[in-house]
């Protein structure tokens, strides 16, 4: 057969990945002359070779690829002879305006801890990377991908570093974060009275600090964390205390999966999750407390497993099996990234600082995910997950949603790509909304779009709403659960009329009401609202939110008018006897009340009623300790009204009913449960036997309850549903802007805007 040159055009996270270096080794054995390089839409080859074997090599090629890389295209096709001695690699071009994907950072493997015990120049080199691991998208300042576009271009390759990737036999060949003890970053220990660089006596010292119950800030991946030990409870205590957190868990590091399974129970795909080179913090049900303060009674935890050098280093000096692990930051505040700003803010948290100085570029959260139904959940979508972008059936070029005010996480379009970002938190606050600001300005520099279409919440107060306003550009507002259930449908490439349920905290309607309990009759482009739960009274608006058994109390009045004997009722006694007779004065006046059919205040009110959890310290605790308490095998449930308006009134006399002769709120709350499924499953074959449409699509944060999501899926698919959830981005609002983005890329192909 004859020679012809070919051109190989690969898109997908092919950058960053060690893509080139293995193009060049199979090249090498298919013997083949040519050269390949990266480009801003992806790697490109050309080769002199026959058609059969460029078929085999491109055959090859898709199934032994590096495992970070995942192809999304390939094609060849012939062009111009050209003549080839050797096979090369062509250094970077910066010429397209087309931009493939910028790798994730990725879990230290483990050959790199095998060099870090064996390699002269690296014996505890605690920042060792290769092709297969090390920073990514946290050094990154622009693309292409190479060293002088990261924070490494300050730290010029040793002799023997250069050596290594420049040999093509070598796992760090062009492996642009390459470094070693004696050419690399390192880290370094200030506290007040010393700052250390010797990596021996800064592990010597940060073990004997943490053992004692002190609390040190770590310079992560994508920004500080803050450790101390598992297993003392009044050095949790104390962290919370100077953290301002009040009773959110905190995540816990074990040491490795062994010291793990002590702790906790795990399954297969959650030990998947839990070793996977995105190294997430996995929620998983707890065996053994480590103590109290980490969950206080909770019965899941947050548990990860170390995924950078310096943690490993840190465990082999350590003689305890966990460490507290969670974000460098005042609660609500982004994560700290820079060293000056941890020096300043973190040193009333922390005892010690320990960070490297290697920059973080750009800054991320670890990420986190639960297993149910043998599928794995998101609930925040960072660290190992961004930038890598999900792929839709949708042009959404040019798009951006900016998200939600909570949890928030934007979403730009490149063609048929959704780029989310990383997890930026709660807009209420400056640095929140100064993060947002740099980060999508990055964002469109680093993947070269220009937004043209904002899509935002329908709530006129939101920042992102504002934001969008004021950019001059073209503006959609998007009902926020129809962006929720639009977030599933995109994921899975729906394009059509689906049911949708999206359970909720809040979202602001159509009306101007307090919406959050939702069954939709949707499609990308509109919906129809066909079931909701009967709004609730919000005494004193969002106090009503923190504070549940505000809602409570007026649910009573409703039930029982201006002559309640409150002393009835076991959580109204725990309550200050002012602060009760204020609000129920407020409450029969009709004085100040706002209103939400938020699935959330349902459980907020069920928890208060049982006297659970009358104030919500963290989001959601109220619903977490309700699902915490569920008795196992009890199938009865509550009598509900169903209409267009679904009335749980009758729902509230018979608990009330079930407390006095003295029912176990384990079973109440069992009970409530299995009466939320049968009001989901009752809407959807009402609507499927209305309108023959056999597709749900569940979203909403309420789906984070596990029993909630597993028994609304176990149901409807019992009854044939085909049922779709949330499970690349969350289902709580860290996932709204994919929503956005698809429904304005559908309208913008309608011609609605
Ligand atoms: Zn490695
Ligand atoms: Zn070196
Ligand atoms: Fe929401």
């Amino acid at each position: 057969m004859t020679e012809n040159t070919y051109r190989i055009d690969i898109k997908g996270r092919v950058q960053g990945v060690g893509f080139r270096p293995f193009v060049y080794r199979l090249a090498k054995k298919f013997g083949l002359n040519g050269w390949v390089l990266n480009d801003n839409s992806g790697v490109t080859i050309k080769v002199n070779s026959t058609l059969t074997v460029v078929e085999s090599f491109i055959a090859e090629l898709r199934t032994t690829a590096p495992v970070i890389s995942s192809i999304q295209s390939v094609s060849f096709f012939p062009v111009d002879e050209e003549d080839f001695h050797g096979f090369t690699i062509i250094e970077s071009q910066d010429k397209s305006t087309e931009v493939t994907e910028i790798s994730p950072d990725i879990a230290v493997c483990p050959d790199c801890l095998r060099d870090m015990e064996s390699q002269a120049h690296r014996i505890n080199y605690p920042l060792i990377n290769c092709t297969n691991c090390g920073p990514r998208y946290s050094i990154i300042k622009t693309v292409p991908y190479d060293r002088p576009n990261t924070s490494m271009t300050v730290f010029p390759m040793c002799e023997t570093c250069m050596a290594e990737y420049r040999d093509i036999a070598d796992r760090r060949f062009h492996a642009q974060p390459v470094a070693c003890n004696s050419c690399g970053p390192s880290y370094f220990l200030h506290d007040r009275k010393v700052e250390i660089n010797d990596l021996n006596e800064i592990i010597e010292r940060a073990a004997t600090l943490i053992h004692s119950g002190k609390i040190i800030a770590l310079k992560g991946v994508g920004g500080y964390q803050l450790l101390c030990k598992a297993t003392d409870n009044e050095a949790v205590a104390r962290l919370r205390k100077r953290k301002k957190r009040d009773s959110k868990p905190f995540a816990v590091m074990f040491r490795n999966v062994d010291a793990l399974k002590i702790f906790a129970a795990l399954n297969d795909g959650e030990e998947e999750s839990l070793t996977s080179w995105q190294r997430p913090i996995v929620l998983l049900k707890q065996k053994k407390e480590l103590c109290f303060e980490i969950n206080r009674g909770l019965t899941s935890i947050g548990a990860i497993l170390p995924y950078m050098p310096f943690h490993c280093l840190l465990f082999r000096k350590l003689r305890i099996p966990a460490l507290v692990f969670t974000s460098g930051n005042y609660s609500n505040e982004p994560i700290v990234k820079d060293d000056a700003e941890a020096k300043s803010k973190l040193s009333t948290i922390a005892d010690t600082i320990i960070y490297y100085n290697r920059e973080i570029e750009n800054r991320s959260d670890d990420s986190i995910v639960f297993h149910e139904n043998k599928q794995s959940f998101m609930i925040r979508r960072s660290r190992g997950f961004v930038p890598q972008s999900i792929k839709l059936n949708l042009d959404v070029e040019g798009i951006l949603g900016t998200g939600g005010e909570l949890k928030n996480t934007f979403c730009l379009g490149k063609g048929n790509n959704a780029i989310l970002s990383p997890y930026i938190g709660d807009l209420e606050h400056v640095e929140a909304t100064d993060f947002f600001r740099s980060t999508q300005k990055h964002f469109k520099e680093l993947f070269r779009i220009r937004p043209s279409l904002l899509a935002h919440d329908l709530h006129p107060n939101y920042f992102t709403t504002r934001f969008a306003q004021e950019s001059g550009l073209e503006c959609l507002a998007v009902q926020h659960h129809h962006a929720h259930i639009a977030s599933v449908m995109a994921e899975h490439q729906l394009d059509e009329k689906v049911i949708g349920i999206a359970l909720d905290g809040t979202g602001y309607g159509t009306d101007g009401k307090i919406w959050g309990s939702e069954i939709l009759l949707a499609d990308l482009s509109n919906f129809e609202r066909k079931f909701h739960f009967r709004y609730l009274p919000l005494p004193g608006g969002d106090q009503a939110i923190k504070e549940p058994w505000r809602i409570m109390l007026a649910i009573l009045h409703q039930l029982h008018g201006d002559n309640l004997r409150m002393d009835d009722f076991e959580f109204l006694r725990d309550i200050q006897k002012p602060k009760k007779e204020l609000l129920w004065q407020a409450i029969i006046n009709n004085i100040n009340i706002a209103e939400s059919c938020g699935a959330g205040r349902y459980f907020d009110a069920v928890a208060a009623l049982l006297n659970i959890c009358s104030v919500n310290r963290f989001e959601a605790e109220a619903p977490i300790r309700l699902e915490n308490i569920v008795a196992q095998g009890i199938e009865e449930f509550y009598p509900v009204e169903i209409q267009t308006e679904i009335s749980m009134m009758n729902m509230f006399r018979f608990i009330i009913e079930d407390l006095k002769t003295k029912v176990s709120t384990p079973k109440i709350s069992a009970k409530f449960h299995n009466t939320i499924f049968n009001i989901v499953v009752h809407c959807a074959e009402n609507i499927r036997s209305d309108v023959g449409i056999n597709k749900v699509a569940l979203s909403g944060g309420t789906f984070q309850n596990r029993l909630i999501l597993r028994n609304t899926m176990k149901r409807l698919e019992g009854l044939n549903f085909e049922v779709f959830t949330n499970c690349q981005v969350p289902m709580n609002d860290g996932g709204l802007s994919l929503g956005q983005l698809a429904i304005a890329a559908k309208r913008r192909s309608e011609k609605c805007v």
